[in-house]
């Protein structure tokens, strides 16, 4: 086994790895980039090597400087994770040529699979189901249209270098092929540099089921079961779960001997994932399944695998890497159980689930045990930036059967708490919650498909969000007039210094909240040690405290609840059972000042690529308006109005690069 690995890579997946290398006694040597000096795989390595500025192709996808740190710090092997240079072949050649040992497949496997036509080929020849397509070289698009009416339409155009979804176009009728063709082509060049494109039958009711396996040196070939990842968005996975739902016994036996025979064929070595598509257009019993394509690497979704097997697929790789025997025969692998993995993503549904960049205010996650696991990337105050993937962490439930495990993922959702920046986390308790995924009833057409219920429109704050707001403003003040008592020697007793407030003549107050939607106004008045709350129509009278964790606990008119209150400024983020609701502490002074200022430029907060523009000069828009959206690296960020008010200038148009501080487009404030 070694003694020091390098890890080629960023986030959870680097801390993922580091864990097991700690209980294995191997030292880890972590790689950053500028944006992640102080990030959490760097602070959990052993020692950590800086490898360039913040853009992964100046960082992390460059090759040269990461043989040279695991040269520099004497590391035998490279760990690539997921993503960047995990499927690479040239980076794996590079390796061998340099005497370090890729953890992954040898670089002829994943060439063999690089490339979705090529791969198609050859599972053809090894007997192993394709979708049934056009995956030759012929790539001229009369023929290709050609080839499509044959298929018969729907079709799905795929970029054959394809990858997380880009590079893919459903058509429906030959009519819109070319301009279709044409945009997969276009997406293609930029993302793989690559614009071939193969044809396959669109399959109208799918389930996306793929199988791990796990190679040896030694000619060994396992599978560890199925996962099911059919919900997905945007043909990017969502929630993984293991094993399939509903899947018969018969079934995962010839998927996984599919599966075996693929990774045989190509001399395969390590942790792959054979991607399979299964028609369940007439439910999953006989159901046809195909190859898809493998994925020459660990795969994002592999904890689900080792909750049901009880394995850790990372010390596999590092075993098989170092030349044992695989751990275990395909006899001695038994499915124990049900698993089911989200990712938990820095994004905002209600905005078209755009990602959402900043600082994680307040992070708090489910006490963590042997039915709840959490592989995350970031700490409480860490930065989500826009250099890299939006994936704040995966939240992992294991339970005896599908039904147990579904509630325990709802429970451990409702104790996620995020703020500072959008997620998705009540979206993934909606699913969570949904009849038809508890019964098992998922296809890749289930997230569009209950779109309406899973993000329901946005009414405003409810009045409990409100009152916590409030509570949380009321504390905060009686908190400072204890601390500023006890600062001037006050003799006094804490509650006494905030009762003198309350009798300085002063009975009651308003409080007013921005909801986004208009601005809410709370008269609070004293009421022994609490408050009566009247919004204006309907009182409640509430009581509250801060706990020792700085939760809150409030009596809402007789309603007892447990939240989380992150004020930063008049940023307010009420956090109750994982929902996250925000809303800006309205002061009409404040207000009123600031609506005498302009509003004026918004400018760019990174370096990047105006990829829309959705306003022009002259349109009028209120504050939260999206006016552009900026792209820098994989996240799209976008630029809100500041303040109601009218656009009067637009300096930049769709495809232009803009660097940092620049001014994009000014908006002039309304009247007040
Ligand atoms: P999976 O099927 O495991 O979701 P994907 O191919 O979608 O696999 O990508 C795996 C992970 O790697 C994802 O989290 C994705 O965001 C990330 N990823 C994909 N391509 C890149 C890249 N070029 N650079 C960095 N990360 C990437
Ligand atoms: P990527 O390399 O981007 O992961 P895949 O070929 O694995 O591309 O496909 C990604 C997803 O697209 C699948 O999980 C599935 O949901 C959908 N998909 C792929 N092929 C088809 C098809 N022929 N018909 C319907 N949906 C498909
Ligand atoms: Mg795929």
């Amino acid at each position: 086994m070694f003694d020091r690995i390098l890890i080629a890579n960023r986030g959870e997946i680097a801390c993922r790895i580091i864990k097991t290398a700690r209980r294995l006694g191997i030292k880890t040597v972590a790689v950053y980039s500028d944006a992640d000096a102080n990030a959490r795989h760097v602070r959990l390595a052993d020692e950590a090597v800086h490898i360039g500025p913040a853009p992964a192709r100046e960082s992390y996808l460059l090759a040269d400087r990461l043989i040279a740190a695991a040269k520099k710090t004497g590391a035998q092997a490279i760990h690539p994770g997921y993503g960047f240079l995990s499927e690479n072949v040239e980076f794996a050649e590079t390796c061998a040529r340099e005497g370090i040992v890729f953890v992954g497949p040898p670089a002829s496997a994943i060439s063999a699979m690089g490339l979705k036509d090529a791969a198609k080929k050859l599972m053809e020849a090894a007997n192993v189901p394709v979708v049934p397509g056009y995956h030759g070289d012929n790539q001229d698009d009369d023929f290709l249209r050609g080839e499509a009416a044959k298929i018969g339409y729907p079709v799905l155009i795929k970029a054959v270098a394809g990858g997380g979804g880009k590079g893919m176009r459903r058509v429906d009728d030959a009519a819109e092929f070319d301009a279709s063709l044409a945009s997969a082509r276009r997406e293609a060049k930029a993302a793989f540099g690559n614009d071939a494109c193969l044809i396959e039958k669109y399959i109208t009711k799918p389930r996306h089921i793929e199988i791990q396996v796990f190679a040896d040196k030694h000619g060994n070939v396992v599978h560890l079961f199925e996962r099911d990842c059919s919900l997905q968005r945007r043909h990017q996975k969502v929630v993984e779960e293991a094993p399939a739902p509903h899947m018969p016994d018969y079934l995962r036996a010839a998927m996984g001997a599919a599966a075996v025979t693929a990774a045989a064929a190509i001399g395969y070595e390590g942790a792959g994932t054979i991607e399979f598509i299964v028609d369940v257009a007439n439910g999953i019993e006989d159901a046809p399944f195909y190859f898809m394509e493998m994925n020459t690497r660990l795969q994002v979704e592999h904890p689900v695998t080792e909750m049901i097997t009880g394995q850790d697929l990372v010390e596999w790789q590092l075993r098989v890497a170092a030349g044992e025997v695989l751990p275990l025969a395909q006899e001695q692998l038994a499915i124990c159980g049900h698993a089911l993995e989200v990712r938990i993503y820095a994004e905002d549904p209600a905005r078209g689930f755009l990602p959402s960049i900043g600082r994680l205010l307040h992070l708090g996650f489910p006490t963590t045990d042997s039915h709840v696991r959490v592989d995350t990337g970031v700490e409480q105050g860490d930065e989500v930036s826009m250099h890299y993937d939006p994936m704040i962490a995966k939240l992992i439930v294991w339970d005896r059967d599908r039904a147990s495990a579904v509630r325990r993922m709802k429970g451990a959702l409702g104790q996620c708490a995020i703020a500072g920046l959008a997620s998705n986390v009540a979206f993934l308790g909606r699913v969570a919650g949904n009849a038809d995924f508890i019964a098992g009833d998922v296809d890749t057409g289930f997230i569009d498909r209950h779109l309406e219920d899973l993000v329901p429109t946005d009414s405003g704050a409810s009045d409990r969000v409100l009152a916590l707001a409030a509570v949380d403003h009321l504390l905060r003040l009686r908190e400072q007039y204890t601390a500023t008592a006890r600062a001037s020697g006050d003799p006094y007793n804490p509650w006494g210094a905030a009762d003198g407030w309350r009798m300085n003549g002063q009975t009651d107050l308003t409080l007013r909240f921005d909801d986004g939607h208009s601005i809410r106004e709370i008269l609070v008045s004293f009421d022994g040690d609490g408050w009566c709350f009247d919004f204006g129509g309907h009182s409640m009278k509430v009581r509250a405290l801060r706990g020792q964790d700085g939760e809150l606990r409030a009596d809402l008119g007789g309603e007892t609840l447990r939240a989380i209150v992150v004020r930063a400024g008049h940023d307010v983020s009420v956090i109750i059972g994982g929902v996250t609701r925000r809303v800006q502490y309205y002061d009409p002074g404040v207000a009123a000042e600031e609506g005498t200022s302009t509003g004026g430029g918004i400018t760019a907060p990174m370096p990047g690529k105006v990829t829309r523009v959705m306003v022009a000069a002259g349109d009028s828009v209120t504050r939260g308006t999206p006016l552009l959206i900026l792209e820098a690296m994989k996240m799209e960020h976008t630029m809100t109005a500041p303040v109601d008010g009218t656009v009067a200038a637009l300096h930049v148009g769709e495809g232009d690069q803009v660097t940092e501080g620049s001014v994009l487009a000014v908006v002039e404030a309304a009247e007040a």
